[in-house]
């Protein structure tokens, strides 16, 4: 099975710590990476955490709050500087694009690679072979939004004994049918359905990005493997979170039960708690499978019991 892992590369809000830096998380899948958010320093982690920078790759930005979206420049300088030759795909806000172009002609940026902007809206955003990735508005001070990547469906198991029943010799046309192609056996057509099983689901990551809880987003997030959910307050903290549109603990962890998520990684801690421990306690309570994520973190998603 293909691994699937989680990198978290910055865990902190607003202010880095001397611990946690600026957001940003990275999905690492066969040798591509998907970056969720691009705070300050970014390209520094890519270095430590061995990402590296010239492969398939696309980076979606929630909103554009300086800690979420500071990092990008510089990353995009130094793939330049390193010939990166591959397209690189944007998803965000409109503004990103303009504030990324201005910025580039201003400091007098080439790039080596084309840039392709793709606009945050509701429902999907990106397709590539393998996964693609679906978008919702997130509940900010200024537009914001969450992402859901998720692996594209496989075609379920191929019953080869049915296949030979049926009469289709192996080869060509036993391929066809995994493909989910009709074929045609002495005069008699043959659909996919005969002969393959229930289509089997991929595995899926929620990214709420900065965000209030909202019964849409629990929705949105239904059944994830992994939720990654603002945590910046505890709970005692709690009317700063609804003052400044953010999350607790506690609210990541109703959502996440709400959502049937598998995991939630709790993140973007304030600055404020010198230690997280009581968030992830306070949350445990709500949603056993609960743990604070860490700069350096990997955390891997298992491939689907079946
Ligand atoms: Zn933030
Ligand atoms: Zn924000």
């Amino acid at each position: 099975m293909t691994g699937l892992e989680v990198v978290f590369l910055g865990t902190s809000s607003a202010t880095p710590t001397k611990g946690r830096n600026l957001p940003a998380v990275a999905i690492r899948r066969e040798g591509e990476v998907v970056l969720m958010d691009c705070g300050e320093g970014t390209q520094r982690s890519f270095v430590e955490y061995g990402l590296g920078i010239n492969r398939e790759m696309a980076i979606l930005i929630t909103h554009l709050h300086g800690d979420h979206v500071n990092g990008l420049l510089g990353l995009l300088q130094t793939m330049n500087m390193s010939q990166r030759g591959r397209k690189l795909t944007l998803v965000g806000p409109k503004g990103l694009f303009e504030w990324i172009k201005v910025s580039m002609k201003m400091l007098h940026i080439g790039l080596s690679f084309d840039l392709e902007f793709v606009a945050t809206k509701p429902g999907l955003v990106l397709r590539r072979g393998a996964y693609r990735v679906r978008c919702a508005r997130a509940n900010h001070s200024i537009e914001a939004w969450s992402f859901v990547f998720e692996e594209t469906p496989r075609p379920g198991p191929f019953d080869s004994k049915k296949a030979a029943e049926l009469g289709v010799p192996e080869g060509k046309k036993w391929s066809a049918l995994q493909h989910g192609r009709s074929v045609v056996v002495g005069g008699r057509k043959i659909r996919p359905t005969e002969v393959l099983g229930a289509k089997r689901s991929g595995r899926s990551i929620g990214y709420s990005g900065d965000t209030r809880p909202s019964a849409s987003l629990a929705r949105f997030f239904s059944g994830v493997d992994l939720l990654i959910f603002d945590s910046t307050f505890a709970a005692r903290d709690a009317d700063k979170a609804v003052d400044r549109k953010h999350s607790t603990s506690v609210e990541a962890a109703v959502l996440a039960k709400k959502a049937r998520a598998k995991r939630l990684a709790l993140t973007h801690f304030s600055a404020r708690y010198r230690n997280v421990s009581s968030l992830v306690k306070e949350a445990k309570e709500i949603f056993p499978e609960t743990f604070a994520a860490s700069d350096g973190m990997s955390v891997e998603v298992p491939a689907k019991v079946r």
